[in-house]
């Protein structure tokens, strides 16, 4: 048993009963005068009393049994977990970042300015777009920004277009953004893992205003027949959105402006140095053709000469999504992560980002079954099918099982349309070594008995859990359970 465990049992109330026995006093005085009997919700708290040292041991012990990127390797797939270098973290921290006021006059924050228009200058290079907004908050909250610039623009034109269609192996915040802006969304299906361009070409017409994809898609394969997709969705009118979540595969090798995409979004905190998975702060900047410029959010950054100032006189903008200029820190930390690397570190990261991930699948194939037999680009997609079938094993008991060697797991059950999905992204900075020993580890654990990967996990702090009922029934607030 943890230390952690130990005390919350027994020693606990012999804390209380110690600090009643000396009389602790738990009142404060002033706060009694000041709010006037009768007014006070409650005479005491249900709280268990305990020393800094136990609170302390309890919170430090409770950090270690939770699981991040400095722990360990993080194999999540369409979700970019990779290693975020302190120096960005440091530097961000600085007081002349951290302390800004978003009220401050202009005059008084140039440097954060020139940082944010520079920033908007980088990006733009690295998708191929002509301008680019940093204020929406996340992945998602791009998309939807880009669904209402996708509306403005017909609005504008007087079009009236109600249908966004989005391929099947697309990451469910696609269709949601899309929803949510107002659009009916129409499902394409996949034909071997890609876009069926003919099949694209018959349901294009007047009534779809965008077509959203990931390059290279959920899969891991790029759409080789991409500039074609573009042609087929710009002949109708229509336009194209890229879901840039995930850029680790092709930074500095390609980008979504040379192939003819019109809208891209990014997340700084996946592929530029935040470190995400807790739920946040991140950034989804969104990048644009220049003729869809006009609707981005206001305030633009704009230069004139060597100043810096806010323009909100953009009557075509979409208007706000963020408060300000949104995540300040988040940006910062991706200028500082592109500065650091250059434009050859991004394209190096590509590079080892791929090749990783190809050695990883060729390592495992042997045990796995890897649908779409072709070279992956950061991420692939292996199936638990035949051991399913044959042994009873699933992608779930692999997963569980892999957190027994202390190995994070990857996305599971995603994309939809492949069954015992395991969705693997390594990311570029997991070194042979490591890579090597994760491959050794999910060709044993396939070949370990069924009854063993079924109760797994067994080392973990908790043990497997009821994902439907934490889903269903969440607990917002510290309840004292041994009630
Ligand atoms: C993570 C991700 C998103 C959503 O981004 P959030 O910041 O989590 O909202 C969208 N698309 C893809 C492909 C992603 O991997």
């Amino acid at each position: 048993m943890r230390f952690s465990q130990a005390i919350w049992d027994e020693p606990l109330l012999d804390e209380i009963k110690h600090d009643e026995l000396f009389g602790f006093d738990r009142k404060v005085p002033a706060a009694e005068k000041a709010i006037p009997k009768g007014r006070l919700e409650r005479k005491s708290l249900n709280i268990p009393v305990i020393s800094e040292r136990y609170l302390m041991q309890h919170y430090v012990n409770l950090s270690q049994m939770s699981y991040s990127v400095d722990n360990g390797p993080h194999l999540l797939g369409s979700c970019t977990m990779k290693y975020n270098p302190k120096v960005a973290e440091y530097l961000s921290s600085f007081e002349g970042a951290s302390r800004v006021h978003p009220l401050q006059p202009a005059s008084t924050i140039q440097g954060s300015l020139q940082l944010m228009y520079e920033l908007e200058r980088m990006l733009a290079a690295i998708s191929g777009m002509d301008a680019v907004t940093l204020q929406p908050a996340g992945g998602a909250q791009g998309e939807f920004t880009g669904m209402l610039v996708t509306k403005a623009y017909f609005d504008e034109r007087g079009e009236k277009r109600d249908r966004i269609l989005i391929p099947d192996s697309a990451h469910g915040t696609n269709p949601a953004s899309a929803a949510m802006a107002g659009y009916e969304v129409v499902e394409l299906p996949s034909k071997d893992g890609m876009v069926d361009v003919a099949l694209l070409e018959k349901v294009v017409d007047e009534r779809v205003a965008a077509f959203m994809l990931t390059n290279p898609n959920t899969l891991g394969l790029f759409e080789e027949r991409v500039g074609e997709i573009a042609s087929v969705l710009h002949s109708k009118g229509s336009l194209l959105y890229y879901d840039g979540a995930n850029m680790n595969a092709i930074m500095g090798k390609t980008n979504p402006g040379l192939m003819g995409f019109d809208i891209v979004h990014f997340n700084l905190h996946k592929t530029f140095a935040t470190p995400h998975g807790g739920g946040g702060p991140g950034a989804g900047p969104v990048g644009v053709k220049s003729f869809l410029e006009k609707y981005l959010p206001v305030p633009r950054i704009v230069r004139d000469g060597g100043n810096y100032a806010l323009d909100y006189n953009r009557p075509l903008s979409i208007g706000k999504v963020h408060s300000f200029m949104g995540n300040f820190a988040v940006l910062l930390r991706a200028y500082i992560y592109i500065l650091m690397n250059g434009a050859d570190g991004l394209e190096q990261n590509s590079e080892k980002a791929v090749l990783n991930s190809n050695y990883l699948m060729k390592k495992i194939s042997g045990s796995y079954d890897i649908p779409y037999k072709k070279l992956k680009k950061h991420e692939f997609v292996a199936s638990a099918d035949r051991l399913k079938s044959g042994r009873g094993i699933t992608a779930l008991d692999i997963a569980k099982r892999l957190m027994d060697f202390g190995v994070h797991p990857p996305t599971i059950y995603f994309p939809l349309i492949v069954s015992e999905a395991l969705m693997i992204e390594p990311t570029e900075n997991l070194s042979k070594q490591t890579l090597d020993m994760l491959a050794g580890l999910f060709c044993s654990i396939a070949a370990e008995e069924p009854e063993l990967l079924h109760s797994a996990p067994h080392s973990t702090p908790v043990r497997r859990v009821n994902e439907v009922k934490a889903a269903r029934e969440l607990i917002f607030r510290w309840q004292d359970f041994r009630r």
